[in-house]
């Protein structure tokens, strides 16, 4: 009920915190900073505290979760969004923060336990589990499935005909000669020319999938300045369900992105290449905010086409869509900086 009132109130985005518990490499910085979350009834859930050197810096979103939230307990929260993507919604779930932060985990998790399972297997399987039981009321799905990585410039992670992991690091684009032009119909459906579009059934399709994307990226990755950090992670799946009963249809999308790190140009100076691939990813996040932003304050201009990963996004983002944004913070005392910006740009778009 809550969730609701919040939903109409905000046009449909939420901005979710979440940090991350302490690290045994955390900690070795000199400075202390603490993060606290204010016990008092309205902020109960939804405050967050950061306190350096008696200073506090209070924060509120729609929910907090702390170190102790297991990932079964975050995707309580989230599950109906989730499902609403089979009802014909558009969704979108951001992970920000800065590397280290916790995206992945929140996003992926460890899926070598399976109580560390993140977002996107948790939502897939419910999705996939549903289906099937929607299946006796005469509903038929067909889902596609596409993987794609943003930095700027579009990485096909599907394409089986790149021919060398090298192609990622050389290439500007993944697949020689290949535009990746993105265009949205009048339906509002989203295609990229040239992109690997497989059709997925089951949950373990999708799975291996996953698996096929998640080697693409880090093939590149010791060549590549840890590739994904620096990228946008973005997996999307849409859903064409039609009742065979009522001729009933519906159009619904997922995407599920894990966002490239946050941080700040380091002061030690990045040049050259590196150099042009933070000022692109601040860019993208920076554009992201603005779109978010805009759509929060129901502005008549919103500017979509700012940048790759919002132009893409745009048909999701917009109209009766429904946006989360996690933002992930690392309790470590040295991350302190870094954290007091990600609250404040989660706390523009909340
Ligand atoms: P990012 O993707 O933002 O760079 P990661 O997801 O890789 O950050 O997380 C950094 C480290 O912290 C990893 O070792 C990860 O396993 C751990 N971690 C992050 N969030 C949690 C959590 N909620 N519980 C336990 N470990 C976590
Ligand atoms: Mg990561």
């Amino acid at each position: 009920k809550l969730h609701n009132t919040i939903l109409e109130l905000k046009g449909n985005i939420r901005v979710f915190c979440r940090v991350r518990p302490l690290l045994p490499d955390d900690g070795a910085g000199t400075e202390t900073a603490v993060v606290s979350y204010p016990a008092s009834m309205e902020s109960q859930d939804r405050g967050i505290e950061l306190i350096q050197s008696g200073q506090k810096y209070p924060f509120t979103f729609d929910k907090v979760f702390t170190h102790e939230t297991s990932q079964q307990d975050v995707f309580v929260e989230i599950s109906q969004l989730v499902q609403s993507a089979l009802d014909g919604y558009k969704v979108c779930i951001f992970a920000y923060g800065q590397t280290g932060s916790g995206k992945t985990y929140t996003m992926m998790g460890m899926p070598e336990a399976p109580e560390k399972k993140g977002l996107i297997p948790r939502s897939l399987e419910q999705i996939f589990q549903t289906s099937q039981l929607l299946q006796a009321q005469g509903w038929k799905y067909k889902m596609q499935s596409m993987l794609e990585i943003y930095n700027e410039t579009i990485r096909d992670l599907l394409s089986v005909n790149r021919s060398s992991a090298l192609d990622l690091v050389r290439s500007e684009n993944c697949g020689v000669g290949k535009q990746y032009a993105i265009k949205h119909d009048a339906n509002g459906n989203t295609h990229v020319s040239d992109l690997t579009i497989v059709d997925v059934c089951s949950i373990k399709e999708v799975s291996s999938l996953l698996q096929q994307a998640a080697q693409s990226r880090s093939v590149g990755k010791t060549q590549m300045n840890e590739h994904s950090s620096r990228s946008h992670f973005v997996f999307t799946l849409r859903i064409s369900g039609v009742n065979e009963n009522t001729e009933q249809q519906v159009q619904g999308v997922l995407n599920l992105i894990d966002l490239a790190g946050s941080e700040r140009l380091s002061r030690s100076g990045a040049t050259g290449d590196r150099l042009k691939e933070t000022q692109a990813i601040n860019k993208s996040l920076s554009c992201l905010s603005d779109v978010i932003f805009a759509l929060a304050k129901k502005e008549d201009h919103v500017p979509f086409r700012n940048s790759k990963l919002t132009y893409l996004l745009q048909p999701c983002l917009g109209g009766d869509s429904k946006t989360l944004m996690f933002v992930n913070i690392s309790p470590d005392p040295s991350s302190f900086g870094e954290s007091i910006c990600s609250l404040r740009f989660a706390a523009r778009v909340n």
